[in-house]
């Protein structure tokens, strides 16, 4: 694979919050790393909780070998001289198996933490790490007028507890090919993301470069095909339906497409046709797709309501929110057009218990 040039996060340190001794605690951590050739890679670091110290790093595409990961372990133990009374590892790790192995033969007890929970004590790895991206990106020409100075991005997102929404690349891909985002659609999220933005703001035809450069890359897949629909949708409807009908040839289930199919059959006021499509995106959207769930339970609300189905639309509009407690436009269409409604029976105007603490 392609070298990948390491930061020097032994720059800031921190003050600790929980482990008052070096060897408390150390954490095997993940970040990362576009490159050019191999697509995003894995960088595991091994951290020192106490003084933020980095003992070293280890890349891989995918899962890390064995072997380095052991030579992090005994250069850390030669750096300090003890092995740590425990290890902390993000409980979501694609590779946590593995660790817990190591650990297990090293006699080192694992704490499995949430990001959030981990996030102080790695926050400032992350910072420099941003920083070393950003500039490694600079050298091999990989930014474009379209990116953002990446660290203060970080931050922000940071700042609004936003991760939950950037799907992790370990994650079930949300196009529901099966496949893991990393080794299916995050090839072309960014080609996606830009293509969204241009054809958003009326550039159709720099939207379909985008498009094109995603194709190159991964061939005509139902998510590239139902993005050109999309791209299409803001000028040409029967360019949409073409390529709507060539995304349900590749893959019938494909979630975006078929909620796509909802909101247009909203448009005719088809509201049976639409719930059904809007069902499907539903089932094949990976459960824990937050984001695109959301959003597609809200729709389906509003098909239920508008076929005066209080109580199924009252159901899904509180999933949605249970989603997603942040979104304002679910909390809205419940107060006004459920709880507040004098048209809905009284009886289903109450809020459900689950859901009073959101509102
Ligand atoms: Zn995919």
């Amino acid at each position: 694979m392609q070298m990948v040039l390491m930061p020097n996060p032994n720059q800031s340190k921190r003050t600790p919050t929980k482990p008052t001794n070096p060897n408390d605690a150390w954490i095997l951590h993940r970040e990362e790393i576009d490159t050019t050739q191999e697509g995003t890679c894995n960088v595991y670091a091994l951290i020192d909780a106490f003084s933020g110290f980095c003992f070293g790093q280890t890349a891989s595409i995918d899962q890390p070998e064995l072997e380095k990961v052991l030579e992090l372990f005994s250069t850390a133990k030669s750096t300090l001289g003890f092995l740590p009374k425990e290890l902390m590892i993000l409980k979501s790790d694609p590779f946590i198996e593995m660790f817990h192995d190591i650990c297990r033969d090293l006699n080192i007890p694992v704490t499995e933490l949430t990001a959030k929970e981990l996030r102080p004590y790695v926050r400032e790895f992350s910072k420099s790490f941003a920083q070393f991206k950003l500039m490694g990106a600079t050298t091999e020409d990989e930014i474009d007028e379209h990116s953002m100075p990446l660290p203060e991005r970080l931050s922000e997102i940071e700042e609004q507890e936003l991760d939950a929404f950037i799907p992790d690349s370990y994650s079930p891909c949300s196009c529901s090919s099966g496949k893991k985002f990393k080794f299916c659609c995050k090839p072309i999220f960014r080609e996606i993301a830009f293509a969204m933005c241009a054809a958003q703001d009326g550039y159709l035809t720099e939207a379909l470069e985008h498009m094109k450069q995603a194709e190159t890359k991964v061939g005509r897949t139902a998510e590239v095909l139902c993005r050109y629909a999309i791209c299409w949708s803001f000028t040409d409807m029967t360019k949409t339906h073409q390529y709507l009908k060539e995304t349900f040839a590749v893959n019938p289930n494909h979630p975006r497409a078929n909620y796509l199919m909802g909101i247009e059959s909203v448009g005719t006021e088809n509201y049976e046709t639409a719930i059904a499509y809007y069902q499907t995106a539903i089932d094949h959207y990976p459960k824990n797709d937050r984001f695109h769930l959301n959003e597609t339970y809200n729709n389906l609300g509003t098909a239920f309501y508008s076929l005066k189905r209080y109580r199924e639309a009252k159901e899904v509009w509180e999933q949605a929110l249970l989603l997603l407690p942040s979104d304002e436009t679910v909390k809205n269409n419940l107060t006004e057009y459920i709880y507040e409604n004098p048209l809905v029976p009284k009886e289903l105007r109450g809020v459900s218990p689950f859901i009073k603490k959101f509102l």
